[in-house]
């Protein structure tokens, strides 16, 4: 009975997700969206929807191969066959679930790690992204796994200990614990994990400086430091992006935003960024997620040592570390569920944001054209079919954000004459 709900909400997921996609293929549209004439010839434009083709398809590729190996793995009782090689290894049980949970994720790493290979190297490259080379490649991912597998070791010790010691009462200290280590890597992660990965230096004297400073004051947000990553190393793709809380906050644009785009812009992207901060968009995402966990906590205390459970997949000996795996695979289509909660969430806030910028600036058309910049650079699909956006996106399509700041303005100016 929960197998065959299992089996049909990953087969349901997976429909809907390749419906999504090839219903956005479809939505492609061979005219450039007046708004956009101004930024993109016909030919960067076909280039666009070309690049959004490659993307879906290798999408697709990746998810089938996803799910079939999940599948396979599952029917041919490797859940079982793995539980009984460590068991066999007499380890006490924490540390025989690190080993499981461990293989799991290097199996699935192994898996995957092709298809990061070819969508930097072969999609990426034909494209003009790809600044990577095979050396930074590799590096990266050497340090990514030490230091995903560190995290995931981390917490997985956390979780694994305390059910040992209290059993399934043990889901409430556990979040707090989580929810403590959470909270501390949002404040890590600029200062000790992104330095990993990335050079960050000082924004130089100058114009883009002064007026940045003088901006942030004037909206009363300190900012402790400017800071320029150094992204062309990997990719020419943009971002920009902010980090840290209370007097720690720290401000991050690209090398690649800088090059390409004007003060005024660089300055509309910052008042975006202040604009998260200021409708308390930051602190509201990290109380979701903290809810979040809270939810996966409390239903696994529920489901973890489940005889049920166990049975769906095939398993005669309990454990909770066979159990926290099973138990995810379980909940997936409400985690899916949750994802579309927050991005619609998210995709609401991104609206606000721009508003914020629009109204702190006096005028919404630097933002305007950094967003069209932005995605003309970057290939970005102007068109995206709603049920993919509604899937996956966090940001509204770049289109509806243009839309909706000329239309405040024009609301703005109508309310300027009727007054
Ligand atoms: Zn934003």
């Amino acid at each position: 009975m929960i197998a065959r709900f299992v089996l049909s909400t990953l087969l349901g997921y997976y429909l809907l997700d390749s419906i999504a996609k090839l219903l956005n293929l479809r939505s492609l549209q061979t005219q450039v969206p007046g708004e956009f004439l101004d930024v993109y010839d016909a030919n960067r434009y076909r280039k666009s929807q070309e690049y959004t083709r490659s993307n879906t398809w290798f999408e697709l590729l990746v998810s089938t191969v996803e799910l079939v190996a999940l599948l396979v793995f599952w029917f041919l009782g490797g859940f079982e066959e793995l539980d009984r090689i460590i068991r066999g290894l007499n380890l006490p049980p924490v540390p025989s679930g690190l080993l499981y949970l461990g293989i799991l994720c290097a199996g699935r790493e192994a898996l995957m790690l092709p298809f990061a290979v070819s969508h930097t190297f072969v999609i990426e490259q034909r494209y003009g992204f790809n600044r990577t080379t095979v050396a930074t490649f590799v590096a990266d991912r050497l340090k990514e796994w030490s230091l995903s597998g560190l995290l995931l070791a981390g917490f997985a010790f956390i979780f694994l200990s305390l059910f040992e010691a209290f059993g399934p009462s043990a889901w409430l200290i556990g979040w707090i614990c989580t929810a403590a280590l959470s909270v501390l890597l949002v404040y890590l992660a600029p200062t000790i994990i992104l330095p990993l990965f990335f050079k960050l230096s000082p924004v130089p004297d100058g114009p883009l400086r002064v007026q940045v400073t003088e901006f942030a004051l004037r909206q009363r947000f300190p900012i402790r430091e400017l800071l320029v990553i150094d992204g062309s190393r990997r990719s020419s793709k943009a971002n920009a992006f902010f980090t840290g809380f209370g007097s720690n906050k720290r401000i991050a644009l690209y090398d690649t935003l800088i090059s390409s785009h004007t003060v005024p812009e660089l300055l509309a992207v910052l008042a975006h960024e202040i604009g998260h901060y200021k409708k308390h968009h930051i602190i509201r995402h990290l109380l979701v997620g903290q809810l979040n966990m809270f939810l996966l906590f409390l239903g696994a205390s529920f489901c973890i040592s489940s005889p049920k459970l166990f049975a769906t997949f095939g398993l005669s000996n309990r454990s909770y570390y066979v159990g926290i795996v099973l138990y995810l695979i379980l909940i997936r289509p409400l985690s899916v569920l949750f994802g579309v909660v927050v991005n619609y969430w998210s995709r609401r806030d991104e609206f606000e944001a721009d508003r914020f910028a629009a109204e702190a600036l006096g005028d919404p058309n630097p933002l305007i054209q950094a967003l069209k910049r932005l995605s003309r650079d970057s290939l970005s699909n102007l068109t995206p079919h709603p049920l993919l956006v509604s899937l996956h996106f966090t940001h509204p399509p770049v289109l509806a954000r243009v839309r909706a700041l000329k239309a405040g303005r024009r609301s703005q100016e109508s309310e300027v004459t009727s007054q």
